[in-house]
């Protein structure tokens, strides 16, 4: 289980750091709102601890964004305000618990354990884009009556096109995040596995593309109908 703890007081990071370590989860911690929200959509993260007060971007925002990039990490979030406004506001934006600080370590191990059961009921297991629905646990891809199975690299390529539906992703990182920084993947194997895609696209019927930018890499688009 890994866990991504966004958290600028330093020491309270840390002793975060220490309790979910000796419950045998991983973390990661980063200390800032922007650094949040690209270590949430970029990673394999079972929770996220979020605080609301972070510099350069909240934690609601950052969990508004990341809600709607289509990440479906549960966000425990922490507060120093015990406010009930501020805690509305979180769940608005797409937290699902909330923590006043200082809570005990109990009480955080415990609402974790919580989260993670809740996990396991989740309905929503699609990411879409277009006229395309990608099926994350299945690994196929529909649209309209038509389904077909992705390979599982055709599979972690889209998914991160879909996860970042506007952004341009560039070959180096879809090498990165798909085969791993030490791969001796090159260029022309992404290609390959687009150009996979684009016949599954075209077999399906789909509106949707994967366009080519010169120099800069690849991105989702619709075509007019
Ligand atoms: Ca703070």
């Amino acid at each position: 289980m890994r866990i991504l703890i966004v958290e600028d007081e330093a020491r309270l990071a840390q002793a975060l750091g220490q309790i979910l370590q000796e419950a045998h989860y991983s973390t990661d911690i980063v200390c800032d709102g922007e650094d949040g929200l690209a270590y949430a959509v970029d990673g394999q993260y079972d929770i996220i601890l979020l605080d609301v007060m972070l510099p350069r971007l909240s934690g609601l925002e950052v969990a508004r964004r990341f809600r709607a990039a289509g990440g479906r990490t549960p966000i425990l979030m922490l507060t120093a305000r015990d406010e009930i406004s501020d805690k509305v506001a979180g769940l608005d934006c797409g937290a699902d618990d909330y923590m006043t600080k200082p809570f005990a370590p109990e009480e955080l191990l415990a609402r974790i354990r919580a989260l993670l059961r809740r996990q396991g009921e989740l309905v929503m297991e699609t990411l879409s884009f277009g006229d395309l629905t990608l099926n994350l646990t299945a690994c196929d891809l529909t649209c309209g009556a038509r389904s077909v199975r992705l390979g599982h690299k055709e599979f972690e390529v889209l998914r991160l096109l879909m996860l970042h539906p506007r952004a341009i992703l560039s070959k180096e990182e879809l090498i990165v995040k798909v085969w791993g920084a030490d791969s001796d993947v090159q260029d022309n194997n992404v290609e390959a596995y687009i150009s996979f895609l684009r016949k599954k696209f075209f077999y399906l019927g789909s509106r949707v593309n994967i366009a080519s930018l010169r120099r800069m890499g690849y991105r989702l688009e619709e075509k007019n109908a």
